[in-house]
């Protein structure tokens, strides 16, 4: 087992070096931090995730979540940890003084998120969706929901989900059927149908869960423009606090899943006997939008898990490979000279170098989106705003989906490190690869993301967003050149951007005139192009600073000389893959739409 999940001194640096968190403190609302708390927030996090997720990682698989054909039983150290994360204010460290939180920015709850993935990924869920649903309830909520609801989610003594995939309806969300009709005196609705896949449904964590649905009113339009966002408890909760009746909330199953077995995705029944009581969020119809405007940090937030996982694997990996004896340097011929740690095999070392680079240029990616989000509810030009929205909005596909499938890949690696012993489950890794795998299924299917990327983000604005972010992009090439030594890698990220801007155009040209088809067959190969991109672009901003410090006589020479190597790794590796990826683009590569589905 590691001794380490995650470095801290690389969170550090990420925080303090890249992103110049503690600027932020020079608004209002963060004006009572300091780097110290700021440092103070990831230490004590990372000691969490370190002392009280991690201990009971292997033990959540083992025991998973139990269901005794009435109520649904969480792994016995899910308490312990809960209470912790309750108490130490972690449900939501970004919640303002007024709601009872600590006001950090949005980039240290994010960071909390990457640290207790590292720890225990299915303890976690339970946290990320009473964030969720109280975050829901807080922004779109009517003042008695807010009442009712709210500072007990925040606070931990009730716990939230997210309801929408029904057992015929997932990606396809406008076909949803449950219901939701007035009830006879107009007070509240009354819901009923079946809902499949909900993480954290059913528990005995805390007194009452809350449940944020999507559902149809009678008369609603079809589609996604006719779902209305409900807030239904497992209780109903009286006018003074109290826990009233049970509200028809009927859980007939969870899941046997291949990872994440501690968190308990349940199977509900709204409405059984009619009499399940359910009160509207905001206006009609407008359910699904509400939960979009929240979607991109919870997707953010996505990737997060999904890399939390991949750091305590490479961690593992990275010890293992220190200690393991096998084999001897190529070059030696002698059989009686000792064997050496596996580390020191070239091929062994690059899976290492490969899941480092993952890691933290993913981390180092999700960071940056947190941040800018941070800036944006932090400044008030509204035009600085929508720049800063338009950033977010054009990473966020990128930082899901390659995040979590970039996450799944160095796991694999980091199994490879282990040989055989990575197989057994002796070692944590084979768990993690099976934990890590939801995370390019849930909060939108990876190939989803594509879609939304090719199709809604990169148009967007006419292609301002996409201008925003090139301008980025070209402003730490430009940043990179100035240094002698990192030239030629700013020339080669360079080269990708090129060819991601003319494959752009190429297919820009498709979509406007009405091959939409074509225009979106390969948006899945456009998006891990386009994450390459960004990904050693995020490097690169890294090695930047890196040099920089390196040039002014830093005594830290091994730290930072990995930054810079990490990214020429990554770029070494992933550019030519991103340009060829470009150069397909551009030559119409059109199998996938002609391939007929009776040719199978
Ligand atoms: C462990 C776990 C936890 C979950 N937690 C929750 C939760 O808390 N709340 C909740 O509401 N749901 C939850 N889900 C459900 C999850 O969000 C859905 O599984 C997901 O949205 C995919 O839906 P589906 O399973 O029906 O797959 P489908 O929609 O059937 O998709 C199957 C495949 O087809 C592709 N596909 C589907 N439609 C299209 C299209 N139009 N174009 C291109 N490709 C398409 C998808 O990308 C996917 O690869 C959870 C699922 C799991 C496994």
């Amino acid at each position: 087992m590691p001794d380490k999940l995650a470095d801290m001194r690389t969170i550090k640096f990420l925080l303090h070096e890249v992103l110049k968190l503690e600027e932020l403190t020079q608004y209002p609302y963060y004006e009572d931090h300091s780097r110290e708390t700021l440092d103070m927030a990831a230490d004590t996090a990372y000691q969490l995730a370190h002392e009280v997720f991690w201990p009971s990682y292997q033990e959540f698989d083992q025991e998973g979540a139990q269901f005794d054909g009435h109520k649904v039983a969480v792994p016995k150290a899910m308490h312990e940890i809960w209470k912790q994360c309750a108490e130490g204010g972690w449900i939501g460290p970004n919640v303002s003084y007024d709601d009872g939180g600590q006001q950090f920015p949005i980039t240290i709850h994010a960071l909390a998120c990457f640290l207790f993935n590292c720890g225990n990924t299915a303890a976690a869920m339970y946290l990320g969706l009473t964030y969720g649903a109280a975050h829901l309830i807080k922004t779109f909520g009517s003042k008695e929901l807010q009442d009712l609801y709210m500072a007990k989610l925040f606070a931990g003594q009730y716990a939230g989900t997210m309801v929408l995939t029904e057992p015929d309806t997932g990606t396809s969300v406008g076909d949803m059927t449950t219901t939701a009709s007035k009830s006879p005196d107009g007070d509240y609705y009354l819901l009923r149908g079946n809902k499949r896949f909900i993480s954290g449904g059913d528990h005995d964590l805390t007194e009452n869960i809350i449940h944020a649905v999507l559902a149809r009113t009678e008369g609603a339009p079809p589609g996604i423009k006719g779902l209305s966002l409900f807030i239904v408890p497992k209780y109903r909760v009286n006018g003074d606090g109290s826990i009233g009746e049970w509200n028809d909330v009927t859980t007939t199953g969870i899941e046997h899943k291949m990872g994440l077995k501690g968190s308990a995705t349940a199977s509900l029944t709204f409405g059984d006997k009619g009499d399940c009581r359910a009160w509207l969020v905001g206006e009609l119809n407008h359910g699904l939008r509400y939960m979009f405007e929240l979607m991109n940090m919870a997707r953010v937030f996505t990737g997060m898990q999904a890399v939390g996982v991949a750091s305590a694997a490479y961690h593992c990996a990275l010890e293992y490979s220190r200690t393991r004896l096998q084999g001897r340097d190529i070059t030696s011929r002698d059989p009686l000279e000792p064997q050496i740690p596996i580390i020191q095999h070239p091929d062994v070392r690059l899976m290492l170098l490969k899941q480092r680079a993952v890691v933290e240029g993913c981390l180092g990616l999700f960071l940056y989106c947190a941040r800018v989000h941070d800036q944006e509810h932090a400044v008030t030009d509204p035009e600085e705003q929508q720049r800063l929205h338009m950033l977010l909005e054009m990473l966020t596909p990128c930082c899901k989906a390659y995040g979590s499938d970039a996450a799944f890949e160095s796991i694999r690696l980091a199994i490879q490190c282990h040989g055989g012993s990575g197989y057994s489950e002796e070692y944590p890794v084979a768990q993690m690869l099976r934990d890590c795998k939801v995370f390019s299924i849930y909060e939108g299917a990876n190939g989803i993301q594509a879609l939304d990327l090719l199709g809604r983000k990169v148009p967007m604005k006419g292609g301002m967003a996409l201008q925003a972010l090139n301008a980025e992009v070209s402003k730490t090439i430009a940043e990179a050149k100035e240094l002698a030594p990192l030239k030629d890698l700013a020339d080669k990220i360079e080269s990708l951007q090129n060819e991601v801007v003319q494959a752009t155009m190429h297919l820009g040209m498709l979509g406007l005139s009405g091959k939409v088809n074509q225009y979106l067959c390969n948006a899945t190969a456009y998006l891990e192009m386009f994450s390459h991109l960004a990904i050693s672009w995020q490097l690169l901003m890294q090695a930047v600073v890196a040099q920089k410090v390196l040039d002014a006589g830093s005594t830290e020479e091994n730290f930072y000389r990995g930054k810079i190597e990490t990214a020429r790794c990554y770029a070494g590796y992933n550019v030519p893959h991103g340009i060829a990826t470009a150069q397909m683009l551009t030559a119409d590569e059109r199998t996938a739409l002609d391939f007929k589905p009776e040719w199978f």
